[in-house]
């Protein structure tokens, strides 16, 4: 029902910081209707060393997944977060992390049929998704005969299966760099119904991807200028923040759950791609006609 992600770049944020900013976005996007709710961030990095795409030393994403209001999603993951003993001053300067408040429209409302959904073992690939994929049920007995096996009853849970089979089918073919927004390009190629999506990788960690047809879905961008190492303040003009600089970018259903942060809020429209990389934001337009991997151009977006 409700999708949020909050990556902060160039900037050290603690676990708990993290967290916070995380289920706050969730509390904002609740009035959209909720039956369960569930998050996805990391477990450790070396804050320094931001871990390359081919990396398979890359720590799996921890996730969790509640039924009932967002409070009890955060009570679930402060209990657990005691027992597993997650450090929660545990420090990124980069790090992404993705929410999602579910409003069930195939399967129950029950942990395993809550977002982030995932691609299996390992949550290579991770999905919230606000909307209805109407062709999930051909996608689902085409994924199973090549062997994946399902946990939920989500129309959802497809998307992050198929982006594993494509990138499994592109490190197959030796295409030892395909991207991850190539992936996702790809994965829409054979979707139908409406879907606003944030991917999260543990193939792709520091990244996030958003895609949209028929959901809402907007970017908001914090340029932080207390936070620069030379001591001196920057100007941006340009909507599309530059690289390098420490930033903290925001993707939500709803502008409410932005507006606290930032007022550089862009709306994204059907069949565009935003690609979060390396403080760089990429907004590519999704061509159903266009190449192997959907085809994409990039377009220069201007603040307001
Ligand atoms: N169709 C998806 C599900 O039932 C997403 C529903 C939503 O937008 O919350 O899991």
């Amino acid at each position: 029902c409700g999708i949020f992600a909050y990556l902060n770049y160039n900037v050290n944020r603690e676990r708990r910081y993290i967290l916070q900013v995380l289920f706050n976005g969730l509390r904002r996007l609740e009035y959209r209707g909720y039956d369960s709710s569930g998050i996805s961030i990391d477990d450790s990095s070396d804050p320094n060393t931001p871990q390359p795409s081919s990396s398979s030393s890359v720590s799996v994403p921890l996730v969790f997944r509640q039924e009932g209001n967002i409070e009890s999603l955060v009570k679930s993951v402060y209990q657990e977060v005691d027992e597993k003993e997650i450090n929660l001053e545990e420090s990124f300067s980069i790090h992404a992390g993705i929410a999602h408040t579910r409003w069930a429209t195939h399967g129950e409302p029950a942990p395993r049929n809550s977002h982030p959904q995932t691609s299996g073992p390992g949550n290579e690939f991770l999905v919230v998704h606000n909307g209805i994929i109407t062709n999930y049920e051909v996608l689902k007995e085409t994924l199973v005969r090549h062997g994946f096996t399902f946990e939920s009853e989500t129309d959802t849970e497809i998307i992050p299966k198929l982006a594993k089979y494509v990138f499994d089918k592109a490190k197959e073919e030796a295409d030892q760099t395909v991207t991850f927004s190539q992936v996702v390009l790809e994965v829409m190629r054979h979707l139908e119904g409406a879907y606003a999506l944030i991917f999260k990788s543990r193939h792709y960690p520091n990244e996030l991807i958003a895609c949209k047809r028929g959901s809402p879905l907007l970017l908001g961008v914090k340029e932080l200028t207390e936070d620069v190492t030379n001591g001196s303040a920057f100007h941006n003009d340009n909507f599309l923040s530059k690289k390098g600089h420490p930033k903290e970018l925001f993707l939500s259903s709803d502008a409410n759950a932005v507006v606290e942060h930032t007022k550089k809020v862009l709306v994204i429209e059907d069949g565009e791609v935003v690609h979060l990389k390396d403080g760089a934001v990429s907004i590519l337009k999704f061509d159903k006609d266009k190449g192997k991997h959907g085809g994409a151009l990039s377009r220069v977006a201007s603040v307001q």
